[in-house]
């Protein structure tokens, strides 16, 4: 197995390693010890400057290179992931305090995305258009933006690397990435492996920083003609804000209060353990988490009584113990995850399981609320731990109400065995993703990771992610 090693205290900037410009740093945790791992860069204004400039300079050479060649780079820079997945799982899992199993999971699934990407970069073609005479000729060329910025959270931040910066390389674009504060490792690990594979430099950059200084830089920043962001719906609104000043086209990948809508007719004992897994694997803190369970009132105490069975099952430890989940990321997020724990309770949620911390470390336990009313906090808003809110229905029309009364719009989760039952409300769900007897979208190839509502717009996922960092150009000519 070959060492991901990158050195600590620096970022990577125009293809080297190199320390912030005024030598700051940032403490990197593990969320199960909170000891100090290790040190990163913390880039402040001007890293972001070089950064943003290194990508500049690139841009041009990239831009014109072959796109075979560029999904040739591609493809090396994926082999290299593939070669070194053990160690990639125990950076990602450390740094996040999910188990090693999640973290190997995450490695394959970034694999799995740059490997995509590396296929598609000479699969982009414009369109020939109708014209109202043979002798005009009207054509598109898809075109790169230039430079992107690329702003992630820390919950997945291997995945969420791969997943924006391998189809703006694709399309001809260079990236200047800030990952999470919180967990940076893995997107370094990520630039050293893309070092290694030989892309020029400036193609890719990544500075790790402060939201209100590296990640304000980076996205207010004149020179950046693309912003992805994926976090929180409150920083979404702020960035969209900075981006209206320079007119910068936003792909936004935001918050989520996904529900499973359970009828009678499903497969109890298939959905019931992947009920469990969407609200507790990675602790929750999954955008897509499935953090309400709507249950058909005939079925309603059958379900939360093995719902919360399966919940009281779920094995809590560090992230080398390799157990079911692990802590929370952070001291913040575990004040966060308590304060909705206090409110549930006072808003007369009834509590079947959990609802307390366990052992030293961020550990809350994984947590069932019954009879949750939808005006509470813990049935709205996005708590992002393994919180699991449940309400009840009588009929479909109710469902789909009930699953349409939510400010968030990312994903859906259908559970029956009537098939125009499912089709009916996959229509009718204002969401940007709809799963039916099978929670998130394991098995399907290039699946659009898509939102609406408050959860964001983007054409993540598949194919579709090429054009979102491509512009179109269109050529008439009068033959
Ligand atoms: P966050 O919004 O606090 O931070 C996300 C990133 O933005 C970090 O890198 C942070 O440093 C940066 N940032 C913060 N303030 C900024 C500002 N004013 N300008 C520019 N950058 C700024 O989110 P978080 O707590 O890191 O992550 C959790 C959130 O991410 C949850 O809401 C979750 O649903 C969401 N998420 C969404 C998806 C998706 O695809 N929809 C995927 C994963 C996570």
């Amino acid at each position: 197995m070959a060492a991901v090693d990158f050195p600590s205290s620096q970022h990577f900037l125009d293809g080297e390693w190199a320390e912030a410009r005024d030598g700051g740093t940032l403490d990197v945790v593990d969320p199960a010890t909170r000891q100090v791992i290790t040190t990163v860069a913390r880039a402040g204004g001007a890293d972001v400057d070089d950064a943003v400039a290194a990508a500049r300079r690139a841009f041009p050479g990239w831009a014109a290179t072959n796109p075979s060649e560029r999904g040739a780079l591609i493809r090396r820079w994926a082999d290299l992931i593939m070669a070194d997945v053990e160690a990639l799982a125990a950076i990602e899992a450390r740094d996040v305090g999910k188990p090693l199993s999640g973290g190997r999971t995450n490695i394959y699934i970034a694999h799995g995305i740059i490997d995509y990407f590396a296929g598609a970069a000479d699969k982009l073609t414009g369109v020939t258009l109708p014209t109202r005479s043979p002798y005009y000729l009207g054509y598109t060329v898809p075109e790169p933006y230039g430079v992107c910025a690329v702003v992630i959270p820390w919950n997945v931040p291997a995945v969420l690397t791969a997943a924006n910066v391998a189809p703006a390389l694709a399309a001809g674009n260079t990236v200047v990435l800030k990952p999470s504060e919180i967990a940076p490792l893995s997107p370094f690990a990520l630039a050293e492996l893309a070092r290694r594979a030989g892309f020029p430099p400036g193609v890719i950059n990544v500075v790790a920083g402060l939201g209100p200084e590296a990640g304000v830089a980076l996205t207010s920043h004149p020179d950046v003609d693309h912003i992805s962001f994926v976090g929180s719906t409150a920083t979404g609104r702020a960035i969209m804000a900075a981006a209206a000043q320079n007119l910068v086209p936003v792909k936004l990948e935001l918050g989520g209060k996904s529900p499973n809508v359970l009828f009678a007719d499903a497969d109890l004992d298939t959905a019931i353990p992947a009920i469990v897994a969407s609200i507790t694997e990675n602790a929750g803190q999954n955008c897509y988490a499935g953090s309400r369970l709507l249950v058909e009132a005939s079925v309603h105490d059958e379900v939360v009584e093995r719902v919360a069975a399966g919940m009281a099952a779920v094995k809590c430890g560090p992230w080398e113990a390799d157990l079911d989940m692990g802590p929370l990321v952070s001291a913040a997020q575990f004040a966060r995850v308590s304060g909705f724990l206090k409110d549930a309770r006072r808003e007369g949620a009834r509590l079947v399981t959990g609802g307390a911390p366990v052992g030293d470390g961020w550990f809350v336990r994984p947590t069932v609320y019954d009879r949750v009313d939808a005006g509470m906090r813990v049935a709205r808003e996005e708590i992002f731990g393994p919180v699991l809110a449940v309400e009840s229905f009588r009929d479909s029309a109710e469902a789909t109400r009930l699953m349409n009364d939510t400010d968030f719009g990312l994903l859906a989760c259908l559970w029956t065995n009537d098939i125009s039952r499912a089709l009916r409300l996959a229509k009718d769900v204002r969401s940007g993703q709809v799963t039916v007897n099978q929670f998130h979208d394991a098995g399907v190839i290039g699946f659009p990771f898509n939102m609406q509502k408050d959860s964001g717009f983007s054409r993540g996922g598949g194919y579709t992610a090429l054009r979102e960092y491509t512009q179109e150009k269109g050529v008439a000519i009068r033959l």
